[in-house]
């Protein structure tokens, strides 16, 4: 029986002709080669972690479970098998007495999963994942197994050198080859200090600059039909650690977070009419707390209540004009929404199809209850977006198309030619990359 692949969101899905779990590179280069010789594409998936249909595909689909673990370390770097999953490296890297310098809000995905579609924490300083790697290893459509790395110099293909394949390849999309590790720029272990509080929107929209410019890591989430934020703003710390007792924790990130939460998300799908009662009453509730905690701990949450999100990135300077059009939008809608809008920053990228490359970057993020999509409040923020040259997450819903992406990547043309090159027979594409990419 053929194996079904479905995301975690539950929207998304396919049945592949033919699934396999390949352990090392040479089984990848192998399984590439077969497949590209009996005319199948291939994409290698994550843990489905997409929004979008972009590991999806009717022929080979190739799972990360057998492709994990660490491969080897030096004087701060790490190398890992790409299917291993984010938390798993944090762990390990943690008994190393290393750490990430940022990640994102949850650390379900793989590592190449998480590159591949620019998956970015907030940040002054340090950017995505991507612009924390150091090399990679890859297979390409021809089934040659090739390393790159950031000082790189070498020729990998004529017209191909190695600086660009790097650049290119670190948010590839899936679409120059399947990474088989990723090497990590990491550093001594540290603490976090975080800090959330309530603050108004309208206080926050007055104090952005010193907000973004104060903090390591400032994220905030704006519960609609109210002018109630919750702020996060999580600094360095030479300690003591003082996590949350297991209580707290519990309190907080399970069930606040997740069961009352949900809860919520469920009688507000029901009837919509008492979203803005229950989200004043979120926002009455909200309280200040302070924890100082290791950093994969503060940064990674959990996250059980499904949603569907888009979400874009911005120039920063746009960011206080393109938040107040989106409360202003949503104001004059009739869309009832549970689910907040964050609001994170990064520093600018060089991985050419980093949504923060080139620009110091703000990313707004809208969701909704996975049982009640909502197409129109999506569609009508990405209007706004994109009056900002706004570059939507590769990983999240969006209904761009490669003549727009083409306009907001100053490399997108550079990144075609590549793959024109290494992958002729587009071996590696599926619908959704016919899409954005063309
Ligand atoms: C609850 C939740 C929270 C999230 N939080 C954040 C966040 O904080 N920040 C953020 O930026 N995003 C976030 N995302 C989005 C998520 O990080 C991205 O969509 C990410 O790509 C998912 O990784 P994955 O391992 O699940 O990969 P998948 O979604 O399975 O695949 C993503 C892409 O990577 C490709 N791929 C996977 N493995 C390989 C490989 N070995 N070689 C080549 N290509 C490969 C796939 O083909 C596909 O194109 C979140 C998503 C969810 C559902």
């Amino acid at each position: 029986m053929r194996d079904t692949f479905r995301n975690w969101a539950g929207n998304q899905s396919a049945t592949p002709t033919e699934t396999a779990a390949p352990a090392s590179a040479e089984e990848v280069a192998r399984a590439v080669r077969e497949a590209a010789e009996a005319g199948r594409r291939v994409r290698m998936a994550g843990s489905g972690h997409s929004f979008t249909g972009i590991a999806l595909t009717d022929g080979l689909l190739l799972r990360p479970d057998a492709l994990t673990g660490i491969r080897a370390s030096g004087d701060g770097w790490v190398t890992a098998a790409a299917g291993t999953p984010l938390h798993v490296l944090n762990e390990e890297l943690d008994r190393m007495g290393l750490a990430l310098g940022n990640m994102g809000d949850i650390s379900a995905q793989t590592l190449a999963g998480a590159i591949q579609t620019g998956t970015h924490g907030t940040g002054r300083d340090i950017g995505g994942l991507a612009d924390q790697v150091i090399g990679l290893e890859m297979v390409l459509a021809d089934g040659e197994i090739v390393t790159v790395s950031a000082g790189g110099t070498r020729k990998i293909r004529d017209g191909i050198g190695e600086r660009d394949l790097f650049d290119a390849a670190r948010v590839g999309l899936g679409a120059l080859g399947v990474v088989t590790a990723v090497t990590f720029r990491v550093e001594p272990s540290f603490l976090l200090h975080s800090v959330r509080r309530p603050m108004s929107l309208t206080g926050i929209l007055d104090t952005l600059g010193a907000l973004t410019s104060d903090n390591e890591h400032l994220d905030f989430f704006w519960l609609p039909h109210t002018d109630t934020c919750l702020t996060k703003c999580n600094n360095r710390s030479p300690g003591p650690a003082a996590p949350p007792s297991a209580f707290r924790h519990w309190l907080d990130n399970r069930f606040l977070e997740n069961t009352l939460f949900g809860a919520l998300c469920g009688i507000g799908g029901r009837f919509p009419g008492v979203i803005p009662r229950i989200n004043a009453l979120s926002a009455a509730a909200l309280s200040a707390s302070a924890r100082t905690d290791t950093s994969y701990k503060v940064f990674a949450t959990v996250r059980d209540v499904r949603f569907l999100e888009m979400e874009y990135a911005i120039p920063r300077e746009h960011l206080g004009e393109a938040l107040s059009r989106t409360r202003d939008l949503i104001e004059r809608s009739d869309w009832r929404i549970t689910f907040p809008i964050e609001v994170r920053v990064a520093p600018s990228s060089d991985a050419w199809l980093s949504t923060a490359y080139g620009r110091r970057t703000a990313y707004i993020a809208c969701h909704v209850y996975r049982p009640t999509p909502n197409p129109a409040y999506f569609e009508a923020v990405e209007e706004i977006m994109t009056e900002f040259g706004g570059r939507p997450h590769w990983g999240k819903i969006h209904t761009r198309d490669a003549a727009y992406l083409a306009t907001v990547y100053p490399r997108f043309a550079a990144f075609q030619t590549l793959r024109d090159r290494l992958d002729p027979e587009r071996v590696f594409a599926n619908d959704h990359l016919d899409t954005v990419l063309g």
